[in-house]
């Protein structure tokens, strides 16, 4: 456990451990909503998006870089697909470090026996672990490749996931899909998950004990899929990864450890679609995950 601590410490100071420059600095930050997801279903202000016509007519708000003067050069996909690195902030020193916990020889949480994504999947959708679960339309285990070597956790469903049982399909996911595609990847390269499998009513924010109860099957997930990085979306996700009784804007700039795998804490998407100032610093941040992808 030491070992796995220094090696990853040597790591950091061997990448330079320098910090991310932020767009704004966390005085300017407004304080991060009490739920991400509770900000999923206002459309936001028109004036201040970006904005691209979606198939139905409406509009919704758009994850990208800033506008460029349109260039007449053809774009190939390999010149898109690097987008991401012009300009991307250096990858900042080392955070928290949390060791996930070692599997019991017994498997008491009666997990560790479950050998695929699809095994811990049937067990979410057929067990109630806690007071969300009657609620539930559909749990929400999560999707993506198994095999994925960057995963993104958010908070918990919200009323679309619940309807479909499928993480980040609504509002909010259509940004997160954007913001996967704006460093070079497809959503079915990664694997996408929640802190909470139930959808909590009104999209609250879940309770210490469902988390709890709950965080067992992420743990399991993390340690069959072993991504190279992951992406917490939210304070609430960052908190429950890390075990830290932290705000975002602490958690931010920093890259933490989990065992081992760095975690990059950003702001949620569902927040962002609230206030878009905050889609700068996201966009850096994705790309310092981005980064440790390539490393
Ligand atoms: N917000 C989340 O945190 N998760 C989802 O799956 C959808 C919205």
């Amino acid at each position: 456990m030491a070992d796995e601590r220094s090696r990853y410490l040597a790591q950091q100071v061997e990448l330079g451990g320098s910090e991310v420059i932020l767009e704004a600095s966390a005085r300017e930050m407004p304080a991060q909503p009490r739920s991400a997801r509770q900000q999923d279903e206002p459309a936001p202000p028109p004036s201040a998006m970006s904005r691209s016509p979606s198939a139905s007519g409406s509009k919704r708000p758009t994850f990208s870089e800033p506008k460029k003067p349109p260039s007449s050069e053809p774009k190939t996909p390999a010149s898109s697909e690097l987008k991401w690195k012009k300009g991307a902030p250096p990858i900042p020193g080392p955070g928290i470090y949390v060791e996930p916990p070692v599997p019991t020889l017994l498997g008491v949480d009666g997990l560790s026996g479950l050998d695929t994504l699809e095994a811990v999947a049937e067990q979410i959708r057929t067990s109630h672990c806690c007071g969300l679960c009657p609620g539930r339309t559909n749990a929400v285990p999560g999707e993506g490749n198994p095999s994925a070597q960057l995963m993104f956790i958010g908070e918990g469903p919200g009323a679309t996931e619940d309807a479909l049982g499928r993480p980040f399909v609504g509002q909010a996911g259509k940004l997160l899909d954007e913001i996967i595609q704006a460093i070079g990847l497809r959503r079915e390269d990664v694997y996408i998950t929640n802190i909470v499998k139930c959808r909590p009513p009104q999209n609250r924010k879940p309770l210490p004990d469902e988390i709890a109860a709950c965080m067992p099957y992420l743990h399991r997930q993390i340690a069959l899929i072993r991504p190279k990085v992951i992406v917490a979306l939210g304070g609430t996700a960052g908190e429950a990864l890390l075990d830290a009784r932290k705000s975002l804007t602490e958690l931010r700039g920093k890259v933490h450890s989990y065992g081992g795998i760095p975690i990059v804490a950003t702001y949620h998407p569902a927040a962002l679609l609230r206030n878009p100032n905050w889609k700068k610093p996201t966009w850096d941040d994705v790309r310092i995950a981005r980064q440790l992808l390539d490393r």
